[in-house]
């Protein structure tokens, strides 16, 4: 699955996509990330990709002919053609006001598509006719809104990575697949802190793993993650 980022910080993309899970996807060939810089697609000689916004109001806009052209580039090589011929093509917009992305959009994104194109915008967005003309679905990742679309899109690729077969090592470690908890555990058995050297104003206390984790009864274990879930959703629904 083909990843193309159109972004004026393409080194944002590269250093996220340049390491852990993404890297190990790209080093497997089962992803792949490309971020193109729109600056190299504008015909002002200082690489401008923004204007003032028709309509007034404070903020500059991206203006719509480097993307376009941006995008023209890339959908114009075979594989992608070739994707867009058999519906495996998408674009996405990032936009505080698209749909929300959710893991299930993430299942569907790794399951249906071979190249997904994300549009990161800037200031004030992007000029709207971009999204008309390639035809983009508009995704939010959470009602916040950030200074660009570049975090957005890598949320979205981590998201969608992880849910394309043989990138996680062992499939059992993908969440939906068995009772995951949010209450997680490793060594040491018991932990003490703060340390003894450490010039400490506050006391020292022994924290210890749960019983139920350490018994090896699965059934019980199985429960209690369920119950920790139940509890941590409780808890963040009355904050
Ligand atoms: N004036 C724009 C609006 O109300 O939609 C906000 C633009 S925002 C400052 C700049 C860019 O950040 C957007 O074009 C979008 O690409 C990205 N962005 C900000 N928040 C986002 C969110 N919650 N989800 C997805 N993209 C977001």
């Amino acid at each position: 699955m083909k990843f193309h980022f159109l972004t004026i910080f393409p080194e944002m993309i590269n250093a996220y996509t340049g390491e852990a899970m993404l890297k190990r996807a790209k080093d497997k060939k089962l992803a792949d990330f490309v971020a193109v810089n729109i600056r190299d697609y504008s015909k002002d000689k200082h690489g401008k990709t923004d204007d003032r916004p028709y309509g007034g109001g404070p903020g500059m806009v991206m203006t719509a002919e480097p993307i376009l052209r941006a995008f023209s580039k890339l959908k114009a090589t075979s594989s992608a053609k070739a994707s867009a011929r058999q519906g495996k093509f998408k674009v996405v917009m990032l936009s505080p006001s698209g749909k929300m992305f959710t893991n299930t959009v993430a299942k569907k994104f790794a399951k249906s598509y071979t190249d997904v194109v994300f549009i990161c915008g800037r200031y004030e967005g992007v000029d709207d006719r971009v999204r008309k003309i390639l035809k983009a679905d508009e995704y939010s990742i959470g009602d916040y809104v950030l200074t660009g679309g570049e975090l957005p899109a890598l949320v979205m690729t981590d998201a969608i990575v992880r849910q394309i077969k043989g990138v996680l090592g062992d499939e059992a470690s993908l969440e939906e697949a068995r009772v995951a908890s949010p209450r997680v555990y490793t060594r040491p058995e018991t932990l003490i802190w703060p340390p003894a050297s450490a010039k400490a104003t506050t006391r020292q206390r022994k924290y210890k793993v749960p019983n139920v984790l350490k018994e090896g009864n699965h059934k019980k274990i199985e429960e209690w993650r369920l119950s920790t879930q139940a509890s941590s959703k409780q808890k963040k629904q009355t904050k």
